[in-house]
């Protein structure tokens, strides 16, 4: 009797034993998630490089998602809320997202701020532009559109992130280094790829000016009907010069964004009798089994169809 006791005891702390492991397991993983930074990021594409850069010590939210219009972007309650449970802000500036500063104000958010284009030279809007009569936006916020640029981002990210979380310090060093490696693969990949297109081919038509980056970096005209911003609806008279212009140089090339509006475009092929291309991703990235879902899918995607387009001007 005693020895069944005895037996039934040691059994019962057996079980007791792996309830503690199992607890602590629990606890433990419950407790890293907690202690995991929280970044917020305005748009998807920044989000994805703070993904890359931050790893598993950060927890990011985005703001303006997969797909979406950050040029038109309003605030929800939700994210005013979600911005304050954050140690870092991380934006694009040079005026792409006007309404992060307004949200954060509003917010009361007290947190520290990355400004991702920090050091990147800008390029100027051009003059037929409509975007270029607003005078807040003289600079071109389409950086990103040159993975060179993005090195700087990355770097900037790396930066932020090791202010706010210093034991993540050479973490975040080391990711943004492996990563700058895969943008340099890209730039030369791309490079090559768009070398194969005759110079007086690389033209392209696209709804609104996101590539003037992307054109400088592998020398492509980008021609765009509507401005800079998705906002500004172009003219009569702009959409009748873009006409005459695809006319006369023969451009086959022509594409339309994710987030915006394909509508124009679509008229404008039409009108010159020519098909609209696959979309390009330009300011947001696809959803995850679409192929732009991260940045360097979607840069890859982008100038693919850009130089199977150009094969046909
Ligand atoms: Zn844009």
């Amino acid at each position: 009797m005693k020895k069944l006791a005895y037996k039934l005891n040691t059994s019962m702390l057996r079980q007791l034993l792996i309830s503690v492991i199992a607890l602590i397991t629990l606890f433990g993983s419950t407790v890293h998630a907690d202690n995991k930074v929280v970044v917020t990021a305005s748009f998807s594409i920044l989000g994805d490089l703070v993904k890359v850069v931050g790893g598993d010590r950060v927890s990011v939210v985005t703001l303006v998602g997969p797909d979406e219009d950050a040029h038109v972007f309003e605030a929800r309650p939700s994210d005013a809320k979600n911005l304050l449970k954050s140690k870092l802000f991380v934006i694009n500036g040079l005026g792409f997202e006007p309404w992060a500063t307004k949200l954060a104000k509003s917010a009361g958010y007290k947190g520290k701020y990355v400004i991702a284009t920090t050091g990147v030279r800008g390029i100027k809007m051009s003059a037929e532009s409509e975007h270029a009569e607003d005078a807040h936006s003289e600079v071109d916020p389409h950086a990103w559109q040159n993975p060179e640029n993005v090195v700087l981002y990355v770097r900037n990210i790396a930066a932020g992130l090791a202010m706010v979380d210093p034991a993540g310090a050479s973490t975040y060093l080391a990711n943004a280094k492996a990563y700058v490696i895969q943008l340099q693969a890209l730039n030369t990949w791309a490079k090559e790829k768009t070398g194969s297109i005759p110079l007086d081919k690389r033209k392209v038509i696209t709804s609104h000016d996101a590539f003037a980056y992307l054109g400088e970096a592998y020398q492509i005209k980008f021609l765009a009907p509507q401005g800079g911003s998705t906002e500004s609806a172009p003219s009569a008279k702009g959409v009748a010069l873009i006409i005459k212009q695809i006319q006369r140089e023969k451009i086959k090339a022509i594409f339309v964004e994710n987030m915006s509006d394909p509508k124009l475009i679509v008229q404008l092929s039409k009108d010159v009798g020519v098909t609209v291309g696959a979309k390009l991703y330009a300011d947001a990235l696809s959803s995850t089994e679409k192929p732009g879902a991260t940045y360097l899918k979607m840069m890859r995607h982008n100038v693919t169809q850009l130089v199977a387009g150009m094969e046909l001007n």
